[in-house]
This record gives C-alpha cells, sequence and structure tokens, in this order.
C-alpha cells in the first residue's frame, strides 16, 4: 500500500525515460504556441502502450454493450468496474496516477491535455451506447481524434448542474443544442465534444446530461486558444452552440431522472478529475522536491550551502512533508478506486490538499532558487504557473471544502 510495487516501478521508469526524452525537449514549443501537443500525445500512446490499454478497456465494454448488457448500475467510477474506473489502464487505477504523476513532473500542461482526452472518452464509454462507444469513445481513447470535455459555462463554473444554460430541445428525431460553454481543454482543435446540455423531455423536465458533438457539425463552433497564467502547452478555448443539430442517440446515458441517476451523473463529470489531479499535484510536488534539494545542496552564498541556512532549509522540509503525505494520498485514492470505495469526501480532500501543496512547494521552490528559479530555462517557473490551475479546474478549493463539509454534516 505505501510503495509501488515492481511492476508499477517499472511504469515508472518507463514513463519518467519517455518524459526526458521525448516530452522534456517538445515543452518549450508547445508553451510558445509553435507547436501542438497532439501528435506527441499520439506518439505517447503508441509507445508506451497506453491506446492499446485503452483500446482494449472499451473493446471490452463495447462487445457487452453490443450483446445486450445495459449500462452500468452503480455511479460510474465509484463500482471498481475496469471499463469505468476513471481511466484506470488495464483496471488499474494506480498505473493511471503513476503516468499522470510522471507527466506532470515535466508538464502539468500535457498531463491535462491527455486529462481531457480521457476525460471525453470515458464520459462517453462509462454510460454511452454502443454506437456512441465505437464511433467516438474508441477513437478518443486511441488518441486517433482529439477529445472534450464541456461541462463549463460563463455563468455557470462552480454552479455548473444548477446554472447550466446550454440546452438541448427535441426536434423531431434529433436535438438542437444552444449556448456556449467556457474554458474548455482541447476545445480549439477538439473533433469530439461531450457537451453538458439540458435535455428536453416529453412531459418532464429538462435533465442534465452530456451529448456528443462532432467538428463539422453545423452550428458548432470553438474559439482560438485563450490566453493564460499557465499550462500554455494546453489548449483552451470557449465553445459556441447555435441551433446545432444531433441525432436523439448522441445523448450519453438515459434520460431518466432518478435521484440515483443524477448522482450518477454528476459523479462520472466530477470524479475522474478529482481523483486524478492529486496525482498530477504529486509529481510536480516530486520535481521542486528534488531540484530544490539538489540546489540547495550546491548552490553557496556567504561561503555555506544555502541548505545551511534554516531559512531554505525549513521550506524544504515542508516540502517533504507535502510530498509524503501527497503520496499517501494519491495510493489511498487509488485502492479505494479499485475496492469501489472512492467517495466524494476523499476524492475532494485528496484534490483540495494535493492542489494546495503543489502550488506552495512550487513558489517555495522558484523562492530557493532565487533569480535562477525565475527563469524559463529551470522547469520551476511553469510548474509554479501550471500548479495554480489545479486549485481552479475541476472545481476551486472553496467547492472541494463545501464538499467535505457537506459529508460531514448530512
Ligand atoms: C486551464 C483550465 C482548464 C479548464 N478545463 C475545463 C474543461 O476541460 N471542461 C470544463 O467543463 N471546465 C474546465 N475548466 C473550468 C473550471 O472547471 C472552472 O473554472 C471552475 O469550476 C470554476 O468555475 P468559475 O471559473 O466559473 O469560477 P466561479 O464559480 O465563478 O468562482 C469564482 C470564485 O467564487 C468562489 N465560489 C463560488 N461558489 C462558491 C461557494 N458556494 N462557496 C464559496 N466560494 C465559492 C470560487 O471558489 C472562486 O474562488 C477549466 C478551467 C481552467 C482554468
Amino acid at each position: 500500500m505505501f510503495e509501488l510495487d515492481e511492476t508499477h516501478q517499472a511504469f515508472e521508469s518507463a514513463v519518467r525515460a519517455w518524459c526526458e526524452r521525448e516530452l522534456a525537449p517538445a515543452v518549450p514549443a508547445m508553451e510558445r504556441g509553435e507547436a501542438l501537443p497532439y501528435p506527441l500525445l499520439q506518439k505517447l500512446g503508441r509507445e508506451l502502450g497506453i491506446a492499446d490499454a485503452l483500446a482494449a478497456t472499451a473493446e471490452r465494454r463495447l462487445a457487452r454493450l453490443r450483446s445486450g448488457a445495459s449500462a452500468p448500475p452503480r455511479p460510474a467510477r465509484e463500482d471498481g468496474n475496469e471499463e469505468t474506473s476513471g481511466g484506470g489502464l488495464g483496471g488499474d487505477p494506480l498505473l493511471t496516477s503513476v503516468l499522470f504523476k510522471e507527466l506532470c513532473r515535466v508538464s502539468p500542461g500535457f498531463g491535462m491535455v491527455l486529462m481531457a482526452t480521457l476525460g471525453c472518452g470515458m464520459t462517453i464509454l462509462a454510460r454511452g451506447s454502443a454506437d456512441l462507444v465505437e464511433r467516438y469513445a474508441l477513437p478518443v481513447l486511441r488518441f486517433e481524434k482529439i477529445g472534450a470535455w464541456a461541462l463549463t459555462e460563463p455563468e455557470a463554473g462552480s454552479d455548473a448542474f444548477g446554472g447550466m444554460r446550454t440546452t438541448a430541445v427535441r426536434d423531431g428525431d434529433g436535438l438542437r443544442i444552444s449556448g456556449r460553454k467556457t474554458f474548455i481543454s482541447n476545445a480549439p482543435y477538439a473533433d469530439v465534444l461531450a457537451v453538458f446540455a439540458r435535455v428536453e423531455r416529453e412531459g418532464e423536465d429538462p435533465v442534465a446530461r452530456p451529448v456528443v458533438v462532432e467538428r463539422g457539425t453545423k452550428g458548432l463552433e470553438t474559439g482560438p486558444p485563450l490566453r493564460k497564467m499557465g499550462m500554455h502547452d494546453s489548449p483552451t478555448g470557449d465553445v459556441f452552440l447555435d441551433d446545432c443539430r444531433v441525432p436523439l442517440g448522441s445523448v450519453v446515458g438515459s434520460l431518466e431522472s432518478g435521484k440515483r441517476a443524477r448522482g450518477a451523473a454528476a459523479l462520472e463529470t466530477l470524479n475522474l478529475e478529482r481523483a486524478v489531479m492529486p496525482s498530477m499535484c504529486l509529481g510536480i510536488l516530486e520535481r521542486c522536491v528534488e531540484e530544490s534539494v539538489r540546489y540547495a545542496r550546491s548552490r553557496r552564498q556567504f561561503g555555506k550551502t544555502i541548505g545551511e541556512f534554516q531559512g531554505v532549509a525549513f521550506p524544504l522540509a515542508r516540502m517533504a512533508l507535502a510530498l509524503e503525505n501527497a503520496r499517501n494520498l494519491v495510493l489511498k485514492l487509488a485502492w479505494a478506486q479499485k475496492q469501489g470505495k472512492l467517495d466524494a469526501r476523499l476524492a475532494s480532500a485528496a484534490k483540495l490538499y494535493c492542489a494546495e501543496e503543489a502550488t506552495r512547494a512550487a513558489l517555495a521552490a522558484v523562492q530557493i532558487h532565487g533569480g535562477a528559479g525565475y527563469m524559463a530555462d529551470l522547469p520551476l517557473e511553469k510548474l509554479a504557473r501550471d500548479a495554480k490551475m489545479f486549485e481552479i479546474g475541476g472545481g476551486t478549493n472553496e467547492i472541494q471544502l463545501q464538499t467535505i463539509a457537506r459529508s460531514l454534516l448530512t
């Protein structure tokens, strides 16, 4: 439980070597917007067997759906089911954690590109029909098509479901979608978008569901990449839907609105991010501690190594403490996912703690490196800019606190 076994260690070494060889040299051009991350994502999928593992999971699900099995009865990603457990590679959520940790040691932005891809593919896989899985989830999970997952709206961020204005109204045998989504990762280049909309139903109130929309559909436009504080290698943008007509079968999941169905939709949407983001933050923490220890041992001022000054040594000790706690939380999350015991409180607590500590540690690492830490030659200024996103995306710190408090008090 408290350390990686040989299989996970071997995977960690393979991903680390790939990141050093392929990702690190590509980051500066992607950060400057001179190269897109998607060819590299395909390379990652091919060379580390990730696309094959995800596709195999999707194909098993497809075979089950084709043979008449219905959607999973319990909320996806809470049920420990290999096909729906938050993108667990080969049914092992810890492999997913290791993958994201390693990517984010080098580029959290690139990790975000993968997370948005999985967010789209897994949303369709978890509850989509066989046709949706075959046509959209499979190519997205093979990294042949770029996926995006679009929940947030200009007027509906933290209150994403309550404030949702995007609608999908019945139009014969199809739906017409209208609305706007914002801050959507991969949106500027996405081929397949899982767009959340309030779907009209006969004789009942509308219900919020993901609806699959393909690029090229009339009425769908995406904006250019937005300028951001960090994660410059992860394109983020707006989605505009203006009477965008899609077949009725594009809705992911049933339109029934029982309490369980509503809860399942929300969990499916949010738990992947909240379960994966702690491992992304762990990657930032790990790298910051390593770089800072190395620098504190070698950099000399006033005739001493700077690590000999308490003002440098104590922040380092705090970073190491946070690293230990974050690692334990990531291991517990993976265990809970595997056992079908992941709940919203644990996911929110891990996401909150790891996001706060990664942000703090990255800024401390910049400080320990002085002027060199502020320069783009070292990875620390990017890690600090990128880390801040984890306190906002996937639900802000305040919303995680609200979720934890609610689970204690109700
Ligand atoms: C780089 C990036 C990538 C993203 N990618 C995606 C994506 O792929 N798909 C997607 O759907 N979304 C995405 N998002 C959107 C993200 O999930 C939202 O930004 C986030 O949920 C917050 O919503 P908001 O920005 O509207 O802030 P708001 O909800 O307007 O919040 C503003 C402030 O008010 C606080 N606040 C709000 N409600 C409460 C409350 N009840 N109690 C206390 N404080 C409160 C918040 O914590 C925050 O500090 C992305 C965001 C970023 C920055």
